[in-house]
């Protein structure tokens, strides 16, 4: 069976390897088309598309956002738009905007326990505007004020934590819309990480095909039998395309590898002929 991956970060977010080095990794493992899909940047897929087509491996533009839903952050990736286009482009410079406020929070409030670190500086040292909560949980690590991003997350910057400052986002209709004006296709994030209810969830997934959401992440790393039958079933019935990802972050989630996630990960390569399909279809 042909492999594919449709869900990584580069360092263009809060991955440690370069487009480049993903797309070689990709190559060793005989992944046949990959997706970076970093957080509010499309800065990469040049790099990746370039990196693909040495190696023959089919690259296709992706990008995930973070969107409000009911009080939660609902993550949206989108595939197959135009990086150049003109709202998603100003879309992101927003997001990022917003990031940057939240940043500085989160900075000033580290600098007054004594780390110091500013929004600036991780900027320049990543090469990257999208700077975000893992960037802070490496600074903790390297000051020995936590042990592994993880145990960073766990004692400081998650919600209640005292380095947790929350953000705005963007409606999950209007990223759908942005995905979709861009010429792209919205697809669903890993839908089992937002703790929902069976019924909150089955609400969302309708809500979501009501305002445009044409693919719902089937495949995703630690998602078991029952999890995966489930979110085929729903993309059955609802009408959604089915896409996977390991949501490969390089050091920031070591045990996430690219292609197979926690090991047993399998997308299937049909799963990006329908996505594929399911854009013909759309841009009529
Ligand atoms: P932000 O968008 O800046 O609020 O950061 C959220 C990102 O941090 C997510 O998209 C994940 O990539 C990462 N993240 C969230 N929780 C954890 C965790 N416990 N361990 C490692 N990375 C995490
Ligand atoms: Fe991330
Ligand atoms: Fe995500
Ligand atoms: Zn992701």
């Amino acid at each position: 069976m042909e492999r594919i991956d449709l869900h990584t970060h580069s360092t263009f977010s809060d991955g440690s390897c370069t487009p480049t080095e993903i797309l070689q990794a990709a190559g060793e493992l005989g992944l046949t088309a990959v997706a970076i899909t970093d957080h509010d940047n499309v800065g990469g897929i040049g790099e990746a598309m370039r990196a693909g087509e040495q190696m023959g491996i089919e690259v296709i533009s992706g990008v995930e956002f973070g969107s409000g839903y009911r009080g939660r952050s609902i993550h949206m990736l989108g595939y197959l738009f135009d990086p150049e286009d003109e709202l998603l482009n100003e879309t992101i410079d927003w997001v990022i905007k917003e990031r940057e406020k939240r940043n500085r929070k989160i900075a000033e409030k580290m600098r007054q326990d004594g780390i110091q670190v500013s929004e600036e500086q991780l900027r320049e040292e990543h090469g990257t505007t999208s700077i975000g909560r893992p960037h802070f949980a490496e600074v903790l690590v390297k000051q020995n004020r936590a042990n592994s991003i993880r145990d960073a997350f766990q004692k400081y910057l998650n919600p209640g934590e005292v380095y947790y400052f929350p953000r705005t986002f963007l409606p999950l209709d209007r990223t759908a819309e942005v995905i979709r004006q861009a010429g792209g296709v919205p697809v669903l994030a890993h839908p089992f990480q937002y703790r929902f209810s069976d019924q909150e969830r089955r609400e969302w997934m309708e809500y979501c095909r009501l305002i445009g959401v044409e693919g719902l992440e089937c495949r995703y790393s630690g998602y078991g039998e029952l999890q995966t039958r489930y979110l085929d079933t729903m993309a059955e019935r609802l009408g959604f395309c089915r896409t996977g990802g390991s949501d490969f972050h390089g050091a920031y989630k070591p045990e996430i590898a690219l292609g197979t996630g926690r090991g047993s990960l399998e997308v299937p390569r049909e799963f990006l002929d329908d996505l594929k399909n399911r854009w013909e279809e759309i841009k009529k």
